[in-house]
Order: structure tokens, then C-alpha cells, then sequence
């Protein structure tokens, strides 16, 4: 007998150890795979009505437990109690849009001679989902539930710092009513469970969020088995705030947009591009906005800001801002224990440096001047990246010519908003391949079957 695997989840705000969770073997995931084809033949089966019913109670079931999922991801994640209501919110928003979905996976019916023609949404069969750990909840809940609502049958790896939430996910599926073996959490690691989704013959699907690093080698291996793949990957986002912009207001927003969940988000806006007449005024007004983040406990309801997800993570994050950085404004972290960072703002920067192009995921922004919009576009799109960005202007032309200018899946105007469950959300370019989330997530998980019946005598 091999000694099991045990990993120490830890509360980022403390450092203390708050679970020992036992990561899963290759023969482990191998059994839930088995377990999750076996399950698909009759999950496939339930009545359309009936799968909705258990997705609407499974949502409910979620619903009914929101604090306490709010509650682990605050001690597992660090993530302030606000964000963490919102992403158990989102969770059960996302399952309760696609309980709809079932009754609703329509095929079509092509014109054609001799015959009528059809077309059928079949599942897939069982999806691996490969979670990180920047937004647990969600980030399951994105993949899970469409794939769910087709007829699929899920086995989920959380990211081995964060299980906690998407452990509780799997019970509240089971108290709901989804049959055994539909919704499988195994917690594992990433070269160990991940690689297994990738390949394992019977998982047909896998969606993969995390770095480019990572994903790339996630559609290599798919590729082998002409496997489908979904890939959210990382982002280096642009916010662009021209002259004729409520400047105040893009000043007072731009922190929250790069600094909330502590920057580790794939669509923090981490470059700040402000056309050069207005500069020195928008540096001025973003200095106070940047101070006043209030950084501390997750679970203090006023904080705006907690740690780092763990000390690997502050170490790589403080690589970007070495002695000697061009620091123009840096906020406070409390003193003591916890994986803290402090809100960083850097100009003037070499468009070349690292943390001008690499995706930080922590809360450091760079700033930098631009002459007119040809200029913003080409800066904004200097990156493999293509994820998300927002434009500040009052010139409604110019937002849409700018909209359609940046290379990146998820633009937003006068706002910094990225992630609705009711719209498509995903990267152009290397931040990932595919869409999550909207009314068309369900193509994603099925494939289209083309039948023809013949009314010839
Ligand atoms: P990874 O890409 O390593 O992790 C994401 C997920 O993939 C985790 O569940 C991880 O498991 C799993 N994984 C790791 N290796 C493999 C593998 N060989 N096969 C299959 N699955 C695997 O990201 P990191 O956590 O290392 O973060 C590093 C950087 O990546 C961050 O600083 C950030 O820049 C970027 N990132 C981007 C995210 C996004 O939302 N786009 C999310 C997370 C990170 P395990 O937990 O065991 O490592």
C-alpha cells in the first residue's frame, strides 16, 4: 500500500491549515471516469423536464447554502466576503440559466428533397473539467452546469489549493437529487488527475481554465485523441481612457478593475492606457482612488482587497516590482501573517518590460501614455493575449471603432464589466479557444447529429 496523498489546505489571510484533503490517484480517477460513462447511457435518458427539475433543484440546494459556500471560499481563497457572495451567487445563477436548457437543446429542420431532414444535439459523453483556483466556484459552475444540461456526465478537478467549494458542490448536487456518477469532484493534482482527463479514451471532452503555460499543453495532448477542448486562459488587459472620458469616474473604477480578487483575475486590466493630454490629470486622480483600496481581512465586509492566494504566488507577483521599479503609487497591506501584496501602480514603463507583458496575476498596473486611437490600438494589441479590456469615452463612434479595434473576446464600455452568465465569454489569440457561458454554451458540449428520413413510396 502507497501512503496517501494528503494536501494542507491552507487560509491565505493566516497561513493556518484548515482541511487535509486527500488528492486522488490515477487509478482514483480512472474508477470516476468508469463510474461517469456508466452513469451517461441514463442520464442522457432523463426526460428533459425531469433533467431540468434536478438542475433547478440542485441551483436551489446551492441557494440554500450561499453563506456557508461564501464562508469556505473566504477561508480557502482569501476572497473578501463580498466577492465571495457574489461567485456562490453566480454559481447557482449559472445552473438555474441552464436548467432551462434542456428543454430548449432544438435541433433544426433543413429543406431538402426526397425526404426531411433533422439535425439532433447529442451529449458528448463524460466531460473532465480542470479548474484553477482564482475563482472556484465559478469557474466550475461555468463548465459543469451547460455540460450538465445537455446530458453530459462530469468529473471535476478543482485546483488542489482550492477544493473546498467545489467538494460542497458535489454534496448539494447529491442532496438535490442528481444521480450517482453524474457529478463526480475529485481532488487531485494537475499532472496527475488533469493529464488523466487528457488522456483517458472515454473523456470526450475537456475545458481547461488556467495558464497559457498549461493549456497549451492541455490542447496537445486532446489533439492525440482529436479530444474537444475549451481553453480560458490568461490575459493582459488593456483599459483604455481617452481625453474626452468622464475622467474622474475611469480614475475611481480603475483600481477595482486590476486590484479586485487581488489581481488574480485572467481579466484584470493590468495596463492602464490614458491618451497623453490627459496624463498627468488622470495620474492624479488615480493616486487617492488607488489609496483608498481598503486591503485586509476577507472577512470584514468593508475590505475591498485580501491576499495573495499563497506564498508562491506573492514571491512571483513581487518578481515584477524588484528594488529599483518605477513604483508611482503603492497602497498598505496589513502587518503580520497572510500572503499580502500591496495595490502597485507602475510608471513610467518600458512597453518591453515583463511586467508591461506578462500576465502578473496580482495587483500591479502599468500605465502608460498613448497619442490618438491608432496608437491605443496598436499598444492595446501588442500581446499574444486577448481577453478582455474597456475603453473610456464619451464619443459613442469612437467606443464602437475601438470595440471593434482590440483583439480580445470581452470589451466593455464606460464600465469594466467582463463576465455575465447570459453572454459568451473568451479569448482571442492565447487567451483561449472556444466560449463559455450564454445562450450558445451548449454547443460546446454536444455534437450535431444529421438525420434524413426518406417519404419516398
Ligand atoms: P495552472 O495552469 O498550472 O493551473 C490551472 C489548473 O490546471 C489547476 O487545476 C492545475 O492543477 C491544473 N494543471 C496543472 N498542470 C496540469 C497538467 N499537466 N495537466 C492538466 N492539468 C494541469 O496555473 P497555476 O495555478 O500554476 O498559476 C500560474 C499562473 O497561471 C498564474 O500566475 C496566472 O498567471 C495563470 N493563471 C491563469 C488563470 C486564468 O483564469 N486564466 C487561472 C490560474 C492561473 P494544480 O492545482 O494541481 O496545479
Amino acid at each position: 500500500m502507497t501512503e496517501p496523498d494528503l494536501f494542507q489546505v491552507v487560509n491565505p489571510a493566516t497561513e493556518e491549515v484548515i482541511e487535509t484533503v486527500a488528492m486522488a490517484t490515477v487509478a482514483e480517477t480512472d474508477a470516476a471516469i468508469a463510474r461517469a460513462k456508466a452513469a451517461f447511457d441514463s442520464w442522457r435518458r432523463v426526460a428533459p423536464a425531469d433533467r431540468a427539475r434536478l438542475l433547478r433543484a440542485f441551483a436551489a440546494a446551492v441557494d440554500s447554502d450561499l453563506e456557508n459556500l461564501a464562508q469556505l471560499e473566504i477561508a480557502n481563497a482569501g476572497h473578501t466576503v463580498g466577492n465571495a457572495r457574489w461567485e456562490a451567487g453566480n454559481a447557482r445563477d449559472v445552473i438555474e440559466y441552464y436548467a432551462a436548457a434542456p428543454e430548449r437543446l432544438f435541433g433544426r429542420q433543413i429543406p431538402v428533397a426526397g425526404g426531411i431532414d433533422v439535425t439532433f444535439q447529442e451529449p458528448l459523453g463524460v466531460v473532465g473539467i480542470i479548474v484553477p483556483w482564482n475563482f472556484p466556484m465559478p469557474i466550475a459552475a461555468w463548465g459543469f452546469a451547460p455540460a450538465l444540461a445537455a446530458g453530459n456526465t462530469v468529473v471535476l478537478k478543482p485546483a488542489e489549493l482550492t477544493p473546498l467549494t467545489a467538494l460542497r458542490l458535489a454534496e448539494l448536487a447529491r442532496i438535490a437529487g442528481i444521480p450517482d456518477g453524474v457529478f463526480q469532484v475529485l481532488p487531485g493534482r494537475g499532472p496527475v488527475v488533469g493529464q488523466r482527463f487528457v488522456t483517458h479514451p472515454d473523456v470526450r471532452k475537456v475545458v481547461f481554465t488556467g495558464s497559457t503555460r498549461v493549456g497549451r499543453a492541455v490542447a496537445a495532448g486532446c489533439a492525440e485523441q482529436v479530444k474537444q477542448v475549451t481553453l480560458e486562459l490568461g490575459g493582459k488587459n488593456a483599459n483604455i481612457v481617452f481625453a474626452d472620458a468622464e475622467l474622474a469616474r475611469a480614475a475611481a473604477t480603475a483600481p477595482y478593475a486590476v486590484f479586485d480578487n487581488a489581481g488574480q483575475d485572467c481579466c484584470a486590466r493590468s495596463r492602464i492606457l490614458v491618451q497623453e493630454s490627459v496624463f498627468e490629470e488622470f495620474m492624479a486622480l488615480l493616486e487617492p482612488a488607488v489609496l483608498g483600496v481598503r486591503v485586509g481581512d476577507p472577512r470584514d465586509e468593508k475590505t475591498e482587497m485580501g491576499p495573495l492566494i499563497s506564498a508562491a504566488q506573492r514571491d512571483r507577483v513581487a518578481s515584477f516590482v524588484p528594488d529599483g521599479a518605477p513604483v508611482a503609487v503603492q497602497g498598505l497591506t496589513p502587518e503580520g501573517r497572510g500572503f499580502w501584496f500591496p495595490p502597485t501602480v507602475l510608471s513610467p514603463v518600458d512597453q518591453d518590460s515583463p511586467a508591461f507583458t506578462e500576465e502578473i496575476f496580482g495587483p500591479v498596473v502599468a500605465v502608460v501614455p498613448f497619442r490618438d486611437e491608432d496608437d491605443a490600438l496598436r499598444i492595446a494589441n501588442r500581446t499574444e493575449y486577448g481577453l478582455s479590456g474597456s475603453i473610456w469615452t464619451r464619443d459613442v463612434g469612437r467606443a464602437l471603432r475601438v470595440a471593434r479595434g482590440v483583439e480580445a473576446g470581452n470589451l466593455s464600455v464606460n464600465s469594466h464589466s467582463s463576465v455575465r452568465y447570459s453572454t459568451p465569454f473568451g479569448g482571442f489569440k492565447q487567451s483561449g479557444l472556444g466560449r463559455e457561458l450564454g445562450p450558445d454554451a451548449l454547443s460546446a458540449f454536444t455534437e450535431t447529429k444529421n438525420v434524413f428520413i426518406s417519404t419516398e413510396e
